[in-house]
């Protein structure tokens, strides 16, 4: 079915039918917007898929929301469809698990990094596709360029999961992600939720789920699905233990009349909801779109706590955001609203620091891009290197990046610098 037919189809809201008209073949673009797009422009998208690090997944519900006459500058579109043409060559200091999740794995499924912290993964399917995802060595089937570790599937791994849990009880906060909640069916979550809720030591409970923004109709309309979350929402708060969930926008044009029906549902529910925005360079590093974005997701009763810096994983370079625009930003919307719903703008740093205030660098070198943190909390006495994206740099300093014996003396550099 072409574009226009998907959008009048009178199944549109019904989460099931979204799922099943999803894209998830880059030629099946060819049909979907054969209308809309010339062939050079079709041919460059589908080239980029084809590069790309995650593969394409994108559901009828955003396809609308592109605006198909300028595609090229759609935040949308830059999200889940790379064009090959906008695509650069990967920074040397990127890599797959940039944050070092695989090696912080006591138990498989569970990255346990921070002291009183873990992160539940439960699945490795989302919705949606993004292409920036930090679990890119995971999530998603595979591409040409990326074969995917697989973990077994949750059912396999949920009692020793839970046994590693009860026995380590300085794990107060649980983060259920993936992969998106969203793609666990109802009795699933159910099952994880409240397997959480009989660990005595665990105070808090967050279900990471990007649907709310991409597929708002699943929770309007899986009422057992959202049931199943308000259930442990209820029940944790009857036990003292905050559960929440974890959502993913970047753009204000995300938020449709569909997100406001599932936010106020949500809201209604008691379900509290946080929001996790990524800086992407042509979606949202603008003052003015993440302004307009932070004011409507308080609107919402949805709270913005976090702006990541993009994590340099291969394939996404033309994406990221350098340090310090990211820090001018900061500036420019800190106060545009109350204080508690103003986002901490952080650095996930890459070899697993943890999160870091961007303004908390050590050192930050124009010339090379790098800048350097500490996590003293969490991996005392390391150094953590973050690297802006090649297109920021000037010209000499991209040149010297491509010479390994230069690439090492900037890195040799700022660490004796930081020391
Ligand atoms: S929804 Fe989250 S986990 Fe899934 S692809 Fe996007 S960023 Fe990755």
């Amino acid at each position: 079915m072409r574009l226009h037919q998907l959008v009048k189809d009178i199944h549109f809201d019904d989460p099931i039918w979204q799922e099943r008209h999803t894209i998830t073949r880059p030629e099946q673009l060819r049909e979907v917007l054969d209308e809309i797009l010339r062939p050079p422009a079709l041919d460059d998208m589908i080239a980029g898929l084809h590069k790309a690090s995650m593969s394409v997944r994108i559901n009828p519900y955003l396809l609308d929301l592109i605006n198909w006459q300028d595609m090229e500058h759609d935040p949308i579109r830059k999200q889940f469809l790379p064009l090959a043409s906008e695509m650069t060559a990967s920074h040397p200091l990127q890599s797959f698990d940039a944050l070092d999740e695989t090696t912080d794995s006591p138990v498989e499924g569970l990255v346990h990094r921070y002291p009183d912290r873990a992160l539940l993964l439960v699945t490795d399917r989302c919705p949606v596709y993004c292409r920036f995802c930090t679990r890119s060595y995971n999530v998603g089937v595979d591409t040409r360029s990326v074969i995917k570790i697989r973990a077994q599937s949750i059912s396999h791994r949920w009692q020793s999961i839970l046994s590693h849990l009860h026995m380590t009880p300085r794990i107060v906060d649980i983060v259920v992600s993936g992969g998106d909640c969203a793609r666990l069916k109802a009795s699933q979550l159910l099952e994880i939720g409240r397997g959480l809720l009989t660990i005595p030591s665990i105070r808090r409970i967050r279900f990471a789920s990007k649907g709310l923004s991409v597929l708002p109709m699943k929770i309007t309309r899986d009422g057992a699905w959202t049931d199943a979350l308000t259930v442990v929402s209820d029940e944790g708060r009857r036990q003292g233990v905050e559960v929440s969930l974890q959502t993913h926008f970047n753009h204000p044009i995300e938020i449709t009349s569909s997100v406001l029906s599932a936010a106020n549902l949500l809201f209604t529910k008691g379900v509290m909801v946080r929001n996790q925005s990524v800086l992407l360079h042509g979606v949202n590093d603008d003052a003015n779109v993440l302004g307009r974005l932070i004011k409507h997701l308080g609107d919402l009763h949805i709270h913005p706590y976090y702006v990541y810096l993009c994590d340099p994983v291969p394939g996404i370079e033309d994406m990221r955001v350098d340090l310090a625009t990211a820090c001018q930003l900061e500036k420019a919307v800190r106060g545009l609203t109350t204080g508690y719903n103003m986002p901490a703008f952080v650095i996930d740093t890459p070899g697993g620091g943890g999160k870091r205030l961007i303004h908390s660098y050590e050192r930050y070198d124009r010339y090379s891009g790098l800048s350097t943190f500490t996590a003293p909390a969490v991996k005392a006495g390391r150094l953590f290197l973050y690297p802006d994206p090649l297109h920021t740099l000037s010209p000499d300093a991209r040149r010297d990046w491509l010479d390994p014996q230069r690439a090492k003396a900037m890195v040799t550099d700022i660490q004796r610098q930081s020391a």
